[in-house]
């Protein structure tokens, strides 16, 4: 995972108490501001720090000593209260490193200190957790891979239909794509179960992987959908190659006694993008849709077969 330094993420405004303050003050300021701590800054050095637990402590010892008639009332200020020299970490350190501080030392706030040792910032145990959660989601996001299958997932396949459409525009060239769907694949995971599932996707994927030629790209679609890209290649030829794909997984005779072939099989559906086309294909969406069309007539016409988007006249 990529480093994030603490920089950008603490908050620079950090509310803090001089070792002099009285409790008084502190709690005061804990209870308006909803703290569950509060700093003890001297020369804008970090030199303490005010738990709840510190208070709570305290109170205890207070309450005790009013059963003792002889006790006299001391009301201690924040440096008697405190917690010395809190553990800090540098604002070049990473998000990572100071949630492993926070983990290590059962803390839950963190001064962000600079090469000085002057304060500049806080966070805590929950902000450093959410913002790498978040850091996580961010990346998972730009990921281009589908985890499960090894293949390009659905952003990668968009990037690259986007790109092929407008070089072929630009160059007068075709495209095919060829939508994949396995077929009875909800009674295949309801009959060997989810994780059987996912090892047949995996057979699946791999069955078109090595049906394609090295110029051509498949992607996950989303669920037990693929999609295939041939670019510079009109329908003869991705005609060939789909019926390529129907054998490869049928003879990789994974058994399905669910299906009426026994075995899992896959229905495809092919559309061309062709500038010349009646239909005047102006995006790569379109072709998706028209594939996703001919798939239809795969599925209705009996599965474990291939059709091609018409616009027939062409074939
Ligand atoms: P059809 O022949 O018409 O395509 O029927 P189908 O059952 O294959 O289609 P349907 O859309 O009804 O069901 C798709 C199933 O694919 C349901 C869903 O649970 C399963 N599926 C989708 N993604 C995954 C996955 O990642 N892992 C597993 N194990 N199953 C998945
Ligand atoms: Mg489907
Ligand atoms: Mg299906």
């Amino acid at each position: 995972m990529a480093k994030y330094s603490l920089e950008s993420f603490m908050t620079k405004k950090v509310l803090f108490v001089t070792p002099d303050e009285s409790l008084k003050n502190i709690t005061r300021l804990m209870s308006k501001k909803s703290l569950s701590s509060v700093l003890v800054v001297k020369d804008n050095k970090p030199v303490g720090i005010i738990t709840e637990r510190d208070i709570v402590k305290y109170l205890s010892s207070f309450l005790n000593s009013l059963n003792k008639t002889d006790a006299t009332h001391h009301y201690p200020v924040a440096t008697e209260l405190m917690t010395h020299n809190p553990i800090t970490v540098n604002k070049s350190q990473t998000l990572q490193e100071s949630l492993i501080v926070c983990v290590v030392n059962t803390i839950r706030h963190l001064p962000v200190i600079d090469d000085d040792g002057d304060l500049c910032g806080i966070m805590t145990y929950t902000d450093i957790a959410n913002e790498l959660l978040e850091v996580n989601q961010r990346l998972q996001d730009l990921s281009l891979v589908d985890p499960l299958l090894e293949i390009g997932n659905r952003r990668a396949m968009e990037l690259a239909l986007k790109s092929t459409h407008e070089l072929s525009r630009r160059y007068s060239h075709h495209y095919t794509v060829v939508m994949i769907d396995i077929d009875y694949f909800k009674k295949y995971n309801d009959h060997y179960g989810h994780q059987a599932g996912d090892k047949a996707l995996q057979n699946v994927a791999a069955c078109i992987k090595n049906s394609l030629r090295a110029s051509d790209y498949v992607y996950r679609y989303g669920g037990e959908e693929f999609l295939v890209l041939l670019p510079q290649t009109e329908a003869d030829g991705a005609k060939i190659l789909a019926q390529r794909i129907l054998d490869t997984v049928i003879n990789g005779a994974i058994p399905h006694c669910e299906s009426p072939f026994n075995t899992v099989t896959v229905s495809c559906g092919i559309a061309c993008y062709d500038e010349d086309s009646k239909d005047g294909v102006s995006q790569w969406m379109q072709v998706v849709k028209h594939a996703d069309e001919a798939l239809y007539n795969s599925k209705s016409a009996g599965r474990n077969q291939l059709s091609l988007y018409l616009n027939i006249d062409k074939t």
